[in-house]
């Protein structure tokens, strides 16, 4: 069993690739590439379908942490979630690779308001970006603006408008010297980070950036109780059904990541709960009616305690013709498999006598 999970663990230095986590290793119907668009080093590649980083090519900059929707990728002695929480803490504004972080990608959109929720102004340091060469493409640093943006945004809907400047002009030190720090302290630890890979995997867990930010939104919630936000920012999706599609097959619960969709005990409604969805979009490409839809906005309240909402309600009934129970959705008790069957092999059961007259 421990060393299913060893293997499972791909290494290049400081970085981990943690193969379980990747929802492109996971679900074949998925076709995540977050992290392939975004690394200037060419360092992941697909063998047999299967996503594997070169060992050879990757500089463990972090740059592709923030990325990540499911959290599969990380560096050994910096964890952004527990840097943000200890840095939202401190009297220290300025975030920057050139003296306390790898990468101001290794960051997403979840990291950025929770600093807004917990500190009034934030120095963003990308004075480096533009000549940096994790940033050959210039996606990093669009990437960073872009969430520093959307943040700002969100924010500013839960009336939280805290200053957030992005900075030019700090004084750069040897970016080789901070990935420095983070080698030499996993030198210092090296049984530590066998014990690291040695960590059970776990199924249908949500990411912890997705935890952090609910925490954070709940400290705002005794005043903006019930505050809808309106606009379809990136970082969520919220679902519904459509009725008539739905065949009530699971596929849909069986293969979130997350766990953000289950049954109800008697099968028959099935729930989402937003606060743990990660959009991923899965359930959608799987689903083979194509029941699902996306709709804009969400109840704040539903996201950050994980709320459940009924997407859909079935009603079963018993098919006439082949006995078997289905999802009955008005009109004649017959299941979609006999009206397919009648409709396309109705020839089937003419004599060559009906089929020619
Ligand atoms: S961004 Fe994460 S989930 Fe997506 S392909 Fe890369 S490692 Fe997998
Ligand atoms: S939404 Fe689609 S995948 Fe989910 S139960 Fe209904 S038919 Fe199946
Ligand atoms: S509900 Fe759908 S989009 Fe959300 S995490 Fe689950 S599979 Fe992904």
């Amino acid at each position: 069993m421990i060393q299913e999970n060893i293997k499972y663990t791909q290494q290049a230095g400081v970085f981990k690739f943690n193969r379980l986590n990747c929802l492109r290793n996971e679900y074949f119907h998925n076709d995540c590439k977050e992290c392939i668009n975004i690394c200037s080093h060419e360092a992941f590649e697909f063998i047999r379908n299967k996503l594997y980083i070169n060992e050879l090519k990757c500089t463990f900059c972090g740059s592709c942490l923030g990325v990540c929707p499911s959290e599969a990728l990380s560096l050994c002695d910096f964890e952004p979630n527990e840097f943000i929480q200890n840095f939202s803490k401190k009297d220290e504004k300025l975030l920057s690779c050139n003296i306390n972080i790898p990468c101001l990608n290794s960051f997403d959109i979840h990291h950025f308001i929770y600093l807004g929720v917990f500190k009034n102004s934030c120095d963003f340091d990308i004075s480096s970006c533009k000549e940096c060469e994790h940033n050959k493409n210039g996606k990093v640093l669009e990437n960073i603006e872009k969430n520093i943006s959307i943040a700002k945004e969100f924010l500013k809907e839960l009336e939280k408008e805290p200053t957030f400047e992005l900075k030019t002009d700090v004084k750069i030190k040897a970016k080789r010297e901070i990935i420095k720090q983070f080698v030499n302290k996993v030198i210092d630890k090296d049984g530590e980070n066998v014990k690291d890979n040695l960590k059970t995997h776990e199924s249908k867990s949500t990411p912890l950036k997705l935890k952090l930010l609910k925490s954070a939104l709940k400290t705002l919630l005794d005043v903006h109780e019930g505050i809808k936000i309106a606009n379809p920012y990136n970082f969520y999706s919220n679902k519904s059904i459509v009725f008539e599609k739905c065949t009530n097959c699971a596929e849909c619960i069986q293969f979130c990541p997350t766990g953000a969709l289950s049954h109800s005990g008697d099968k028959l409604s099935i729930f989402f709960q937003i606060g743990k969805c990660i959009n991923c979009n899965i359930c959608s490409d799987i689903c083979k009616p194509k029941a699902f839809e996306d709709i804009n906005g969400f109840d704040i309240l539903e996201f950050a305690y994980d709320k459940a909402r009924v997407l859909i309600k079935h009603e079963i009934a018993v098919c006439t013709e082949c006995k078997a129970p289905f999802s009955y959705k008005g009109g004649k008790k017959i299941c979609d498999r006999c009206i397919d069957f009648t409709q396309n092999y109705d020839h089937f059961f003419k004599t060559a006598a009906e089929l020619e007259g």
